[in-house]
């Protein structure tokens, strides 16, 4: 078997095992909450921690999605033959950081690069909602001093 097709292999393995992952996750949300039965605490309690539970699932389903949608390309890359050469700017992706995660594209400077971007475009976004509640609070002020007005007038 030539290194293409053992790597192309490694790679089908790890979609399959991904997809069969998130198979058995999407079961357990589907079987999960059972809706309370009795309004007593010991229900809500149960009903709070599967909550808390089905949380912990999605968001490991996401990483998963994503951990597969990584492998569709780290496949074509390699159907290709550009394998383990990163996508953004074009270097070979050191062979320690394909062992650790064999569906990367990219290598570690331009995923932190993007990560860093993803970060600023939350952090932008988390900056504009902190005005927008601010301005929010301005205008329940500005009530508050119309609401002042009108009690001095009626005095
Ligand atoms: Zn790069």
């Amino acid at each position: 078997m030539s290194e293409k097709d053992e790597k192309l292999k490694e790679l089908a393995q790890l979609r399959e095992k991904a997809m069969s992952e998130i198979a058995r996750l999407r079961e357990e949300l589907q079987t999960e909450v059972e809706p309370a039965l009795s309004a007593d605490d010991d229900a809500a309690a149960d009903m709070a921690a599967d909550i808390y539970e089905r949380g912990k699932i999605i968001s490991l389903i996401n990483n998963l999605e994503t951990k597969l949608h990584s492998l569709d390309r780290a496949i074509s890359m390699a159907e290709q033959g550009t394998y383990g050469i990163c996508e953004k700017c074009g270097v070979q992706i050191p062979e320690e950081r394909l062992k650790i995660m064999p569906e990367t594209t990219h290598c570690v400077r331009c995923a932190s690069e993007m990560e860093r971007g993803i970060r600023r475009v939350s952090l932008l976004s988390l900056a504009r909602e902190a005005r927008e509640q601010r301005s929010y609070a301005s205008e329940d002020e500005d009530n508050e001093d119309y609401q002042q007005d009108t009690d001095d007038l009626e005095d």
